[in-house]
């Protein structure tokens, strides 16, 4: 049981407060690009817009089931199943507000002072935040640039102990848009095998954002673990969604009703509107995310390629995610210092590597969700800047 004291022990997203900062630069009249939060630069797509409105118009105003409005849930698991060929029944299916919720839901069931529990540093900054609040011992998973920000199975495997209750594992990853190869997931899930105490939560927030080719391994479609993962995805990053507050989560059956309950005490239910609206964004056409992940991939190679140039950084290439994660150790610069006075100097907003975990010191994150325009100026900047 939480204390009021025990909720110093939540942390922070810190994209939220630079966001918050070059907003305020900007009313003051600087020409700030943000590169520092992590959402689509695009409009949710007109039939996704449309749905929400005609769905408004229809009545749809009332609660819903705490767990979404069924035809929601059956269009969740008939596109896993078309994508991932991955049996998953509705009833395993919880509509949530926002890829979050799912690691709150997660973590607050497993953590507790004792147990341990597995997440990727660098990696998304709330996994952390969260498992602090409960009192369970957060246990870094090194995501290292020399794997091109894979995770590595046989160095996750050997920090799992008879304490550990869960393993956190994000591909393609924030911040570094790394993608861990098929290979590496088997040896996962083989490993997991001889630790069947362990849960898992695998964050694919990010499943439909590949390049070259690339095609997402979800940790669905391999049935050994079905009874110990909880998927985390959503409509956010997708479907350029992020301010519609939209998730889903796949829960084994053992863990569905508490899940459920928790969302009977906390939320209730999804706002209505927003749920047709997610129908619509998985049943109708799908033309507008090619477009979209077309769009993020030329950006990605151009900020690679301009990043390459400055003095001291390097940049490798990610493969899925919007974000580019130079190493700017070369510079001199600690990365937080960086950023902060990239976003005051010149009005170019970033996020330094340590808001991730300790491991992202080093490094800067970009993300490259922004105009081919702005990703010019913003790297002509910071070469003015550094040299
Ligand atoms: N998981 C990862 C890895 C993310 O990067 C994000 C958002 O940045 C989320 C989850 C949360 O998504 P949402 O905005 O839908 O809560």
């Amino acid at each position: 049981m939480q204390t009021i004291a025990e909720f110093d022990r939540i942390g922070e997203e810190n994209a939220f407060a630079v966001l918050a900062r070059a907003a305020e630069l900007a009313r003051s009249g600087m020409d700030v690009i943000n590169l520092g939060i992590g959402q689509p630069d695009f409009a949710t797509p007109d039939n996704i817009v449309e749905a929400a409105v005609k769905a408004l118009r229809d009545g749809a105003h009332g609660y819903t089931p705490a767990t979404g409005i069924l035809p929601l849930r059956e269009a969740v698991s008939a596109d896993l199943s078309n994508r991932y060929g991955a049996a998953v029944s509705p009833e395993n299916v919880l509509i949530v507000p926002g890829g979050k919720v799912t690691m709150f839901a997660a973590i607050l069931m497993f953590g507790e002072p004792g147990a341990e529990i597995l997440y990727p540093d660098p990696g998304f900054p709330i996994y952390r935040s969260m498992i602090e609040f409960t009192g369970a011992k957060p246990v870094p998973v090194p995501i290292r640039e020399e794997n091109g920000f894979a995770f590595s199975a046989e160095e996750l495997l050997s920090l799992i102990t008879p304490a550990t209750r869960l393993v956190i594992v994000n591909s393609p990853a924030n911040p570094t848009g790394g993608v861990t190869p098929k290979a590496e997931v088997d040896a996962l899930i083989r490993g997991l095998a001889e630790h069947p105490h362990v849960a898992v939560m695998s964050d694919e927030i990010y499943d439909r954002i590949l390049y070259d080719g690339e095609d997402h391994v979800s940790l669905l479609s391999y049935p050994d673990i079905r009874d110990r993962l909880i998927l985390l995805n959503g409509w956010s990053k997708t479907y350029a969604m992020t301010g519609w507050r939209l998730g889903y989560s796949v829960w084994p059956n053992a863990l569905y009703d508490k899940a459920r309950k928790l969302a009977v005490n906390a939320w209730s239910c999804v706002n209505a509107t927003a749920q047709y609206a997610a129908l619509e964004a998985l049943t109708g056409p799908q033309d507008a995310v090619g477009e979209m992940v077309a769009a993020f991939d030329a950006r990605r190679k151009l900020t690679v390629d301009l990043l390459n140039t400055l003095p001291g950084v390097s940049c490798i290439v990610p493969k899925g995610a919007f974000y580019a994660f130079p190493n700017i150790s070369g510079t001199g610069w600690k990365a937080k210092a960086l950023a902060s006075d990239l976003l005051e100097k010149t009005g170019v907003a970033t996020i330094g590597g340590p808001d991730f975990g300790i491991l992202g010191e080093g490094y800067l994150r970009l993300s490259y969700a922004a105009s081919q325009d702005d990703i010019r100026r913003a790297v002509d900047r910071m070469g003015s800047f550094l040299s």
